[in-house]
């Protein structure tokens, strides 16, 4: 009979009440060196967490930085249409190429897989999280400084997935001010911390209104509590993202390359914390 040797990779003893997994995380594509992967989760879908996923990838690719998005969000996916992309994926025997958006920002998405973009995903949960592995695995995404993966709402088989099989250094948490004061956004805050991965920023999306008019702004949903969250889950910085008809327009257009406004520079400071 084998014994302990107190290195669970290599132990024999199969009923060991101590026994520790191993990382469950998986190399990438031989051809792709990526240096940072930040995720981004929201607690509940509709909240802006693709918009927000976009434009930060926006933004890191107008700093210059090399930027790729990996839309894991498999059955709500939509970040083609947000860049205008409507072609195909092209792959080879080596593996599968990302498509560019107009601004040089490499995407994989099941819509770029699938012959009809508006056909519904219906899979389960294990077929999602494995194509979740293969956007990891089976594309080549050459060399990337930041990598952001648009992670499914929630705390199921497709965020776990993420958590476990790619090195990610940090994750975002986007939230609507409702979320913010149910118990909604804390689920994703703890599943972060739960998997030891850290909350780089919390983003409060349709924060306020500014009036054009006047200029004056309007908490439409009340007083932001985007701060107070913060401090308590020690969550340095907080990004508050307004209701802005050309946002919803250039999504429409799929045209969210071109948006810019001041703020922006507020999320460059989240991730290069
Ligand atoms: P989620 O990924 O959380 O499901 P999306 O990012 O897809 O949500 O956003 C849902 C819709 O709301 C999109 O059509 C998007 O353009 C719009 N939207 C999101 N945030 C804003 C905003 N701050 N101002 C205007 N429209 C927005």
């Amino acid at each position: 009979m084998s014994e302990c040797t107190h290195n669970c990779e290599t132990c024999g003893v199969g009923d060991c009440g101590e026994r520790q997994s191993g990382s469950m995380q998986i190399p990438p594509h031989d051809g792709s060196v990526i240096k940072k992967v930040i995720g981004v989760v929201s607690g509940k879908g509709g909240v802006g967490k693709s918009l927000v996923t976009s434009l930060l990838a926006v933004m890191a690719s107008r700093e210059g930085y090399k930027t790729a998005i990996m839309d894991a969000d498999i059955t709500g996916p939509s970040i083609p249409k947000a860049f205008g992309i409507h072609e195909k994926a092209i792959g080879n025997e080596l593996g599968i190429y990302p498509a560019r958006s107009a601004g040089g920002i490499s995407v994989m998405s099941v819509n770029l897989l699938t012959e009809d973009e508006t056909a519904p995903v219906i899979w389960r949960g294990p077929i999602l999280a494995g194509v979740v592995k293969q956007f990891w695995q089976d594309v080549l995404w050459g060399a990337v400084d930041y990598m952001f993966v648009d992670m499914p709402p929630g705390t199921g088989d497709v965020p776990l997935t993420v958590f476990q099989s790619l090195p990610l250094d940090g994750v975002i948490v986007v939230a609507s001010p409702q979320e913010l004061v149910g118990m909604i956004v804390e689920k994703a805050v703890k599943m972060a911390d739960m998997m030891s991965v850290p909350v780089l920023g919390l983003v409060e999306n349709m924060s306020y209104f500014r009036c054009p008019d006047c200029g004056c702004i309007h908490e439409i949903f009340g007083k932001s509590r985007a701060d107070e969250i913060a401090a308590k889950y020690g969550i340095k910085k907080t990004v508050k993202i307004p209701i802005d008809p050309e946002i919803a327009r250039l999504v429409d257009a799929g045209h969210i390359d071109e948006y810019n406004a001041e703020w922006l520079q507020q999320l460059k400071g989240v991730i290069e914390s």
